[in-house]
């Protein structure tokens, strides 16, 4: 078994504190859940080898034995099969993931994470699964899952263009009942798109000051504006409102035709003839060029609290998501903070800024969590139990130096 886990860069000595036997529980029971996907897939295996007489009962056996494992364990048919789709894959596929988990060095939903990301590849090489694994081994869960998003579309980013307009082909639109008198409508769009209608919906929900959630508002505005074709029920402050998304664009990409391919924040991968689209005409659009540009303002020193809005989007982009352990949410939901705090001399510049959502902004300033900016604008995060974590952002600011090359 693992010390508690190789995220945390250092445990306190001494007395096991109650936070310890926290740790302590979580491990033995990852140790069993890895134990459980044996046994489910020797139990299957028995099942399976029973039967060979009769090829076709393969696909009863498996009905068989997920109704057995339901029954047993009180859960649904579904979660069972997920456990029997989930555990043969992790024995079968990839050993070096279930051996992991065996000993407590990555957790169900870091295995989890890695058998769904996997197995959309049409080929898995060693490599590949030595790659994740050690990541899994250092990386909390939401990032974890993104990185690996990241890896998976690296290796299906030769035929993304492809694969776009076939899949933009079935592009719908569809309403399916509820309960209650309610329905789902549903669309399944290209994901730029998506989430440009998904960050306007929320931008306009934001300007709406009464009672109703954000969710409510989201809803209703949705609403409003497909069924009247208008917001004319909304503040006039509200039109014209539209979404900004960053889409990343390696410049020799852009020139060449060829290199690493543009990503959209959220989305991931796009083809270039999309990318060239988005950066030539749209307006809303943040375009980041990862060759190194001059002329970027990176800090303001003590001249202004409030950070300029080239620096403000330069932090947010860098962090992509709030810079708590784990934390999901969007920058541009984030409150941009000074790590130390600008009434002890912090300064407004990209090493001391850093996107933070409110419950963790809250967090930092009311409670007895230390936060300490890190080079290449990572934090350090120390609990109030004495353990520390590494949060990196998402992407490096390119440096500028006037230093002659090291040669
Ligand atoms: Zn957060």
């Amino acid at each position: 078994m693992s010390s508690p886990s190789p995220y945390v860069d250092e445990v306190p000595e001494g007395i096991p504190t109650t936070l310890d036997w926290v740790v302590l529980s979580a491990d033995m029971a990852t140790i069993h859940a890895a134990q459980r996907y044996a046994c489910i897939v020797e139990l299957w295996d028995d099942a399976i080898r029973a039967v060979t007489r009769d090829e076709g009962a393969s696909v009863l056996v498996e009905r068989s034995v997920r109704l057995e494992v339901a029954s047993a364990l009180r859960i649904s048919e579904h979660a069972a099969g997920r456990l029997m789709g989930v555990g043969r894959a992790l024995v079968k596929r990839y050993p070096a993931v279930w051996e992991a988990m065996s000993h407590a060095d990555i957790t169900d939903t870091h295995a989890t994470i890695i058998v769904d990301g996997l197995d959309e590849l049409e080929i898995v090489r060693d490599e590949l699964v030595s790659e994740v694994l050690a990541l899994a081994e250092e990386m909390p869960t939401g990032p974890f899952r993104r990185a690996v998003r990241c890896i998976v579309d690296r290796e299906r980013e030769a035929t993304i263009a492809k694969r776009h307009a076939d899949a933009v082909a079935h592009r719908r639109v569809r309403v399916e009942p509820g309960v209650d008198g309610m329905a789902w409508l549903t669309a399944h769009l290209p994901a730029v798109e998506a989430h440009a209608i998904h960050g306007r919906l929320t931008a306009i929900a934001k300007t709406l000051d009464d009672e109703r959630s954000l969710d409510q508002k989201r809803a209703d505005v949705f609403g409003d504006l497909l069924i009247d074709g208008e917001t004319a029920s909304l503040p006039n402050t509200v039109r014209g409102i539209r979404p900004t998304v960053t889409v990343t664009v390696p410049a020799l990409t852009l020139l060449n035709g060829d290199g690493p391919a543009a990503h959209v924040d959220g989305v991931g991968p796009i083809p270039l003839d999309r990318a060239r689209e988005l950066c030539g005409a749209a307006s809303g659009w943040m375009r980041v060029l990862t060759h190194p540009e001059t002329g970027v303002v990176l800090s303001v020193g003590r001249e202004h609290y409030r950070p300029p809005a080239d620096l403000r989007r330069l932090v947010a982009w860098r962090a992509a998501r709030c810079m708590a352990p784990g934390c999901g949410i969007p920058a541009d939901r984030c409150d941009i903070d000074h790590t130390v705090d600008w009434h002890h001399g912090g300064h407004t510049d990209a090493t001391n800024l850093a996107p933070l959502c409110r419950g963790h902004h809250t967090l930092k300033h009311h409670t007895d969590w230390q936060v300490t900016a890190k080079p290449g604008g990572a934090l350090e995060w120390t609990s109030p139990a004495g353990r520390i974590y590494l949060v990196k952002p998402e992407r490096r600011i390119p440096q500028f130096t006037t230093d002659p090359p090291p040669f």
